[in-house]
C-alpha cells in the first residue's frame, strides 16, 4: 500500500484554490493517496477575486481579467470545464492624462517604449528635448553590470529619460503594481527588458525587432485582445475550482494563527477557535504580513517587504447611455502622477468588456490610491464617489449621476516588489528549506502578482512538494 500524505493549504485565494486542485491532480493521476486541507479565514473563498453579478452586470471589485500569453491560468480554466466561458477583451485606443486633456498612448508604445518613429515624434506628450532624450537610447551602451538589480524608474530614466518615464512609462506600470516606480525591483518585474538591453543594447530597436510581424491577409482581421476573463466574472473561476475539490477538504472562517513542526517531522496548523489540523506538508498562501505572524519571525529576511503592501479603492459606476455623452473611442485612461487628481486610472468598462453591462448603461470603473498617498481609500464611499465624479467631470465632460455605483476597498493588497527582492526571496526558500522542510511558500507576496504568476507558483509548490 503506497504511503498516506497529507497538505494543510493556508489561503484560499486563488493561489490556495489552485494548489489545492493541484494536489488533487497529482493524486488521481499517480495513484498516490494523497489528500488536503484548505484552511481559509474569511467565509468567502477567492480572497482578491471578488465579483459582483446583479441586474444583467457582471463587476469585479478586484482582478478584471489576466494575460492571455500566461497559459497555465488558461490551461486551469479548461481543467475546470469554463473554456467556453473565456472572453478576451475588445481593443481599442487607450488614453493618458496629461495637463488635464487625454491623449492617446502613442501608437507602437510598447510598455511606453516608443516603437514608431511618427506617432512618437508628434505627440503633444512630451517636449522636443524630452523626445530628444528618448531618442539618446539609440546610442547610449549597454549596462556592464546587467545582472545587478535595479529600479524600474532607474533603467528607464538612463534609457529613456525622466519625461517618457513620468508621462507615460509610470503610469502604465504602476497600474499594475500601484507602486513607487524608483523602488521597484526590475528583476522581478520586468525581467524581459533587461534581456532586451543585453541582446539588443537600444530598448527602442529591442521592442521594435522583438514585435511581431503583421501578417499579410487579404481580409482585415480584427486585433484580438490582450487579456482574458470569464463570462460570470472571475469569481465564477473560483467556483468552479472548489466545485472540482471534495467540500469536506476546504474550512472557511478558520484563521490560522500558528503552524508548529511536531516531534515526528509532522506540522500542525492552529487556529484561533482552538482547533487544529496535522500534515506532513504545509503550503502557504497568506498574506505576507499575516504568514510572518504564523511562523518564527526570525524565519525572515530583514528588509524584505518592509514597504507595506498599498491599499487601492475601485469605483464602478453605471451610468444612463445618453447621460454619458463622450465622443472618443476607446478602452480608458491611465493618469501621471503630476496631474491634481483623486484617480489614477479609469477603465471603460462597457466598451472593454461589453458583457458585463446591459444595453442602454454604460460602466465606467476608476482607481484611487497611490503609492505615496492612499488617505482617499480610506474616505467614506460618498466622499470618495464625489471626488470620482468631479474627476470625470473635468476628465470626460461627465456630468450625470450613476444610477448605482460600488466602491470597493482592498487594503494592504498589492505587495511591493522592491530593489533586491528576487534575493530575499531566494534566501527565505532556502531558511523555510533548512528549519521547515515541507513547508512552501506561494502567491502574490513572492513570484509575481498576476493572477497567472499565482497558479504558477502554486503549480510550482505542489511539484516540489510532491514530485521532487
Ligand atoms: P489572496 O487573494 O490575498 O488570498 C489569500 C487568502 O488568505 C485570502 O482569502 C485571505 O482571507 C486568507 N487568509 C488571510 N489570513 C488568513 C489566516 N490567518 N488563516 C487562513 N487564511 C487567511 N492580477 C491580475 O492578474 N489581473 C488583474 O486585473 C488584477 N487586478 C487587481 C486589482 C486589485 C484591486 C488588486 C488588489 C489586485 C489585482 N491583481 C490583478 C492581483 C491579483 O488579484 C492578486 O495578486 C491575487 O489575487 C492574489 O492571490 P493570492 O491567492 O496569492 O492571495
Amino acid at each position: 500500500m503506497s504511503e498516506r500524505k497529507h497538505v494543510i493549504i493556508l489561503g484560499g485565494g486563488i493561489t490556495g484554490l489552485a494548489a489545492a486542485f493541484y494536489v488533487q491532480k497529482y493524486a488521481n493521476e499517480t495513484g498516490k493517496q494523497v489528500t488536503f486541507t484548505l484552511l481559509e479565514g474569511s467565509e468567502r473563498l477567492g480572497g482578491k477575486i471578488d465579483t459582483i453579478r446583479e441586474d444583467g452586470y457582471v463587476l469585479e471589485r478586484g482582478p478584471d481579467s489576466y494575460l492571455a500569453r500566461k497559459t497555465v491560468m488558461t490551461d486551469l480554466i479548461h481543467d475546470v470545464g469554463l473554456a467556453d466561458e473565456l472572453v478576451s477583451n475588445e481593443t481599442g485606443q487607450a488614453y493618458i492624462l496629461h495637463n488635464m486633456k487625454l491623449h492617446p498612448i502613442p501608437e507602437g508604445a510598447v510598455m511606453g517604449i516608443p516603437t514608431k518613429v511618427m506617432p512618437f515624434a508628434f505627440t503633444p506628450l512630451f517636449s522636443l528635448a524630452g523626445k530628444a532624450r528618448a531618442g539618446y537610447d539609440l546610442v547610449l551602451p549597454k549596462r556592464s553590470d546587467a545582472d545587478r538589480d535595479i529600479s524600474v524608474g532607474h533603467f528607464f530614466r538612463r534609457r529613456l529619460g525622466d519625461q517618457v518615464v513620468d508621462r507615460l512609462i509610470e503610469p502604465l506600470l504602476s497600474g499594475i503594481y500601484a507602486g513607487r516606480i524608483d523602488r521597484l525591483s526590475l528583476q522581478s518585474t520586468f525581467p524581459q527588458f533587461i534581456e532586451t538591453e543585453k541582446k539588443y543594447r537600444s530598448l527602442i530597436l529591442g521592442m521594435k525587432k522583438s514585435q511581431p510581424q503583421k501578417q499579410k491577409s487579404l481580409k482585415p482581421q480584427k486585433k484580438k485582445g490582450a487579456f482574458l476573463t470569464l463570462k460570470g466574472g472571475l469569481s465564477s473561476f473560483i467556483e468552479a475550482l472548489s466545485k472540482a475539490l471534495p467540500e469536506d477538504s476546504i474550512k472557511t472562517g478558520v484563521k490560522v494563527q500558528d503552524v508548529v513542526r511536531l516531534e515526528d517531522g509532522t506540522y500542525s496548523a492552529q487556529m484561533e477557535d482552538g482547533s487544529s489540523v496535522i500534515g506532513d506538508h504545509v503550503i502557504v498562501t497568506t498574506p505576507y504580513g499575516i504568514t510572518k505572524k504564523i511562523f518564527d519571525e526570525s524565519l525572515f529576511p530583514v528588509g524584505f517587504h518592509d514597504t507595506k503592501p498599498t491599499s487601492v479603492a475601485t469605483v464602478a459606476m453605471s451610468f444612463n447611455e445618453e447621460d454619458v455623452n463622450f465622443s472618443l473611442d476607446g478602452t480608458g485612461f491611465v493618469i501621471a502622477k503630476s496631474e491634481k487628481t483623486s484617480i489614477t486610472a479609469c477603465t471603460w468598462t462597457s466598451r472593454k468588456w461589453p458583457h458585463t453591462t446591459p444595453k442602454g448603461s454604460v460602466v465606467l470603473r476608476c482607481y484611487v490610491g497611490r503609492a505615496e498617498d492612499q488617505d482617499i481609500v480610506h474616505e467614506t464611499d460618498e466622499v470618495i464617489l464625489e471626488k470620482v465624479l468631479d474627476d470625470l467631470k473635468r476628465i470626460m465632460g461627465v456630468d450625470a449621476r450613476p444610477k448605482f455605483y460600488h466602491v470597493s476597498r482592498m487594503i494592504d493588497s498589492m505587495p511591493q516588489y522592491e530593489v533586491g527582492h528576487k534575493e530575499h526571496v531566494k534566501k527565505l526558500r532556502t531558511t523555510f528549506n533548512e528549519k521547515l522542510p515541507g513547508v512552501k511558500l506561494a502567491g502574490a507576496p513572492y513570484d509575481g502578482v498576476g493572477l497567472p504568476d499565482c497558479v504558477n507558483s502554486a503549480r510550482m509548490a505542489v511539484e516540489s512538494l510532491l514530485t521532487r
